[in-house]
């Protein structure tokens, strides 16, 4: 089948932290593409550049040298509100769920709902509700964030990030704080609602249990990206 165009394309990516004589290149030559719908996981050491890629791809971060095109809108020398943009199109999951505590589940996802759309209050609770309830929290919307277990709080966070369906979704390490059974849970909700919605996702994970969800495996060694490790799923929609 032929290639639909890719969410993300990064072609010689470098990048560098420090200045002068600290400068330190911390990525070297990236070249990577990821396809709508496709969940790609990374993995690799600590300090190899895991994160600093996600950064760079999610919009956080500027690109100082090559080329990272999100859906086609080349990240280099791009300005600010651009930036902006791309963010809103992009949902994050870091390894600390990074909700706001005086918020409840509901709230804190709603707050993504409205953030990215002119929507109103009625049927932003209405899809933060439904959300939820597809985390399997139904009975948890009113909640605050303290009075929930670990897992609990990472679906709240998927919710948040696949609430406004983006197309491509990042994951750094987001199990890193779960017990076994609630890493699992998390990683086949996220499985799940990308593949309903379509959206891609890219997860860099340390944990070997999570990676049969994966379409395909990259490794990150030293800042360098290796060939792709495997190739698990033999029915990808390319
Ligand atoms: P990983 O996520 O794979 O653990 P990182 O991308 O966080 O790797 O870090 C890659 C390297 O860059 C490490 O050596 C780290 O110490 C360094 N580094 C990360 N962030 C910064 C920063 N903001 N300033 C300077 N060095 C950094
Ligand atoms: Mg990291």
């Amino acid at each position: 089948m032929i290639s639909k165009e890719p969410v993300i394309a990064i072609k010689s990516l470098n990048h560098y932290y420090g200045r002068g004589s600290l400068r330190r290149q911390i990525l070297f030559d990236i070249n990577l593409d990821i396809y709508p719908g496709e969940i790609v996981i990374m993995t690799g050491p600590s300090g190899s550049g895991k994160t600093t890629l996600l950064s760079l791809i999610g919009g956080l971060r500027s690109v100082q040298e090559g080329s990272l095109k999100f859906l086609g809108e080349e990240l280099y020398a791009a300005s600010q509100s651009k930036l902006v943009q791309i963010r809103r199109n992009i949902g994050y999951i870091f390894q600390a769920h990074n909700l706001l505590g005086f918020l409840t589940a509901r709230q804190n996802v709603q707050m993504a709902v409205e953030l990215s759309e002119n929507i109103s209050q009625a049927e932003a609770i209405k899809q933060s509700e439904a959300m939820l309830a597809s985390v399997g929290l139904q009975e948890r919307v009113n909640y605050y964030p303290d009075n929930l277990s670990g897992g609990q709080k990472q679906r709240i966070a998927i919710a948040r990030a696949l609430v406004n369906h983006p197309p491509l979704v990042l994951a750094d390490e987001p199990t890193a704080a779960l017990d076994k059974q609630s890493g699992r849970d998390v990683v086949e909700i996220m499985q799940r609602l990308a593949k309903d919605q379509g959206s891609a996702i890219l997860l860099v994970t340390h944990d070997n249990r999570i990676l049969d969800i994966a379409d395909r495996i990259v490794q990150m060694e030293d800042g360098l990206l290796t060939r792709d490790a495997q190739n698990i799923s033999t029915n990808q929609h390319k």
